[in-house]
């Protein structure tokens, strides 16, 4: 068996559920423009998911090289960021929680602090110190940790407690015990970073899907924008059911779900996106997705917006928006959906959603 069919398969028995967080491209069959452009696609496991690339080129080395590239720079920044790894600089930073600083690749640095700033933003919805609570949790094996443990656990979890030192890249954790997780964020920016090699190899168009963080740019090789599909979080029957699809172009998106990585105890969804401030699951909503420029804002506001909810995701939302274009997509607890105004006049395919 390869290392897709085991990561698949890993993912299938933590809860039956699809691999691609969320998001399926559609219509990325190898295809051929008028321009003589054609479609390129290659696949890897990488941290912990699915990485595929899809090109739009007209020479098929150009293309190699630059996925090649683009899988190099996740390869380089997975490691760099690897929550398991004791080797990786994230490793380090927690190793010296309460101890000193740890100076910090450039990459490291500027993704610790973009998770700050969305930290920021959303008042500590999205925070990326909920190590110490998140390691409690075993979803794969459907243990639930004592109430005792996350009480115990959440003084720690604070982002105000994160100095970052911009002038020498530096990383300190105020107290000890603390660990960062950036588990929320991580993919989104690994998005951003393959479609910066993609495109410094001279490539103009391609969607980039690093799990359920997806980045898309140019149009594809017919000239048309690419469809992304918004998986229903709650499948009726077929596996992969798809509740809508949207248009999308030099725009990246991002899904939060309840139904990835999840287990059921006395009736009770238990899944993997925490709310800070209790330690538990947030009940709020099913799914959010994200639409935005960058992929690492995407990855972390649709943390954010799923710990807060609709009410609150939306008010958020329509704050940050003075930032930069941002939309939502959400669904509730209860199924409602709500969405923001450009996806129900642009984006969104008119049969569905
Ligand atoms: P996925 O990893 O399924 O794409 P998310 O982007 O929502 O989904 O990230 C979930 C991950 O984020 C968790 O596995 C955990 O590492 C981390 N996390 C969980 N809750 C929070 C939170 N409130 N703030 C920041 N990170 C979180
Ligand atoms: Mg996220």
């Amino acid at each position: 068996m390869n290392r897709l069919d085991e990561i698949q398969r890993a993912f299938q028995s933590r809860g039956g559920t699809s691999f691609l967080l969320g998001l399926l491209l559609l219509a990325v069959i190898p295809s051929c423009g008028d321009s003589g452009r054609h479609t390129y696609q290659k696949s890897r496991a990488m941290m912990d998911t699915f990485v595929t690339m899809t090109v739009i080129s007209e020479s098929r080395q150009q293309s190699e090289t630059a996925i090649q590239a683009a899988f190099n720079s996740i390869e380089e920044f997975g490691c760099l960021i690897n929550f398991f790894s004791a080797t990786s600089e994230l490793s380090q930073i927690n190793k010296n929680a309460g101890v000193r600083e740890v100076r910090v690749s450039p990459a490291a640095f500027d993704l610790i602090e973009k998770a700050l700033y969305v930290a920021d933003k959303s008042a500590g919805a999205f925070d990326p110190t909920i190590g110490p609570v998140m390691r409690l949790w075993d979803f794969h094996n459907g243990v639930r940790p004592p109430d005792a443990d996350i009480k115990k656990n959440l003084p720690l979890v604070n982002y105000r407690d994160v100095v970052i030192n911009k002038k020498n890249s530096g990383v300190f954790l105020r107290k000890k015990g603390m660990l960062l997780d950036l588990g929320g964020i991580a993919k989104g920016y690994a998005a951003d970073l393959a479609v910066g090699a993609l495109k410094q190899h001279g490539i103009t168009a391609g969607i980039v899907a690093v799990g359920g963080d997806v980045r898309t740019f140019g149009l594809r090789a017919d000239g048309t924008a690419w469809n992304v599909g918004i998986k229903n979080p709650r499948q009726t029957g077929a596996k992969d059911e798809i509740m809508g699809t949207i248009r999308l172009t030099d725009k990246a998106i991002s899904t939060s779900g309840d139904y990835e990585r999840y287990f059921i105890s006395d009736g009770r969804r238990f899944h993997h996106i925490l709310d800070p401030q209790t330690g538990y699951p947030s009940d709020r909503a099913r799914s959010v997705s994200i639409i935005a420029r960058d992929g690492v804002f995407t990855d972390g506001f649709d943390t954010a917006v799923f710990v807060l909810g609709p009410r609150r995701g939306l008010d958020l939302i329509k704050e940050i928006n003075r930032d930069f274009e941002v939309d939502a997509i959400i669904i509730d607890v209860n199924g409602v959906i709500y969405e923001t105004d450009r996806v129900k006049e642009t984006i969104k395919d008119a049969k569905n959603l």
